[in-house]
C-alpha cells in the first residue's frame, strides 16, 4: 500500500512502545524546543532569487503553543518546512532539540524528523477506503515499532483525542472534525515533541474548529507538547500563547497572549469561552 503523500513523513524510528497520554515531558520542560538565527530562505527560480525567509531569530520553548500568522507570501510554510525538517534554510542556523539542523545529510534529517515532529495539514490528509485506526498505525508501521505494539498505540492515540469507538470507521464516514483528530492521532501516535499544523481547521466550520482548538490546547497541557501552527483566523490564533507575525520573510510581530482559552474554560466551563 502507498500512501498519496510522501512516505519520509510518515516513518518513525522512535523506539519508545507506550503512548504517555497526560505525561509531562521531563527532558523539554524549560528548555528552548526550537531555536533559530538569522534564517534565510532563498529560492533560485531561473535567473530570479525570491527571498521567502529573510532573517527570522527566534525561540520557542518547549510547551509553548506558537501561532503563526501573516499575508499570503510572507514565508510562513517555508518557516513551517524548515522547523518540520523538510527544508534547509539557504543561511543562518536552526536548531531543534538542540541539534543543529544545517549540518545534518537528508537521511539525518528525516531521522530527526521522524523522531521529533508530527505534521498536521488543512486537508487531514487520510488515507481513503482505510480505517482510523490503519490511518494511525501507519507512522509505527514505517519505523520500527514491533508489531504487537502498533494496533494498542493507535487505539490509544484515537482515545486521546475523542475517538474511542469510531477505529473502524473510514474516512468518508467520518465528519471533517473527526477526520481531523485522526490526523491529530497519527501525527502523535510517534510521540512527537513537536506538532507542526498548516492551517488545521482551514476547511473546518467555526464550532468545529473550536473543537479542534480545544483539543490541541488540551494536548499541548497534558503532553507538554509544543505546538505551532499557521492560521488566518484571530479566533483561532486566541488560542495561543504567542502570535508571531511574519510580513516578507520578516518577523514583524511577536506577542505573548495572555488570554487564553484553554485556561478560561477550565476555570468557567466551555458556555463561557470568548469565541
Ligand atoms: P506563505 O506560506 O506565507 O503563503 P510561502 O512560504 O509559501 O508563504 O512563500 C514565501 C515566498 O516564497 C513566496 O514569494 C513564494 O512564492 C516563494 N516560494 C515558496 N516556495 C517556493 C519554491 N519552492 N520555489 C520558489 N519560490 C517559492
Ligand atoms: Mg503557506
Amino acid at each position: 500500500m502507498r500512501p498519496p503523500f510522501s512516505a519520509h513523513v510518515l516513518r518513525c524510528n522512535d523506539d519508545s512502545t507506550n503512548l504517555q497520554v497526560g505525561t509531562p515531558r521531563e527532558d523539554t520542560m524549560n528548555s528552548p524546543l526550537i531555536r533559530v538565527h538569522d534564517l534565510w530562505k532563498i529560492y533560485a527560480l531561473g535567473d530570479v532569487e525570491v527571498e521567502a525567509l529573510r532573517g527570522v531569530t527566534l525561540d520557542i520553548q518547549a510547551g509553548q503553543l506558537v501561532a503563526i500568522m501573516g499575508a499570503s507570501g510572507s514565508g510562513k510554510s517555508t518557516f513551517m518546512n524548515i522547523l518540520g525538517c523538510l527544508d534547509r534554510p539557504t543561511r543562518g542556523t536552526y536548531q531543534l532539540h538542540g541539534t543543529d539542523i544545517s549540518g545534518l545529510t537528508a537521511d539525518e534529517r528525516a531521522t530527526l524528523r521522524n523522531r521529533e515532529v508530527g505534521f498536521v495539514f488543512q486537508s487531514f490528509n487520510l488515507i481513503a477506503r482505510t480505517s482510523a485506526v490503519e490511518n494511525v498505525e501507519l507512522p509505527l508501521y514505517y519505523g520500527d515499532t514491533p508489531l504487537a505494539e502498533q494496533r494498542p498505540r493507535a487505539l490509544a492515540a484515537l482515545a486521546a483525542v475523542g475517538l474511542a469507538g469510531r477505529e473502524h470507521h473510514l474516512p468518508n464516514q467520518l465528519s471533517g472534525g473527526q477526520q481531523q483528530r485522526v490526523a491529530i492521532a497519527r501525527a502523535l501516535v510517534t510521540q512527537p515533541s513537536l506538532l507542526l499544523a498548516d492551517e488545521p481547521t482551514g476547511n473546518l466550520d467555526s464550532e468545529t474548529s473550536r473543537e479542534i482548538m480545544q483539543l490541541v490546547r488540551r494536548l499541548n497541557r497534558e503532553q507538554h507538547l509544543t505546538v505551532v501552527l499557521v492560521t488566518h483566523e484571530v479566533d483561532i490564533s486566541a488560542w495561543a500563547d504567542r502570535v508571531i507575525t511574519f510580513r516578507d520573510g520578516r518577523v514583524v510581530s511577536d506577542v505573548q497572549q495572555e488570554m487564553r482559552h484553554g485556561d478560561a474554560q477550565s476555570r468557567r466551563g466551555p458556555e463561557a469561552a470568548p469565541a
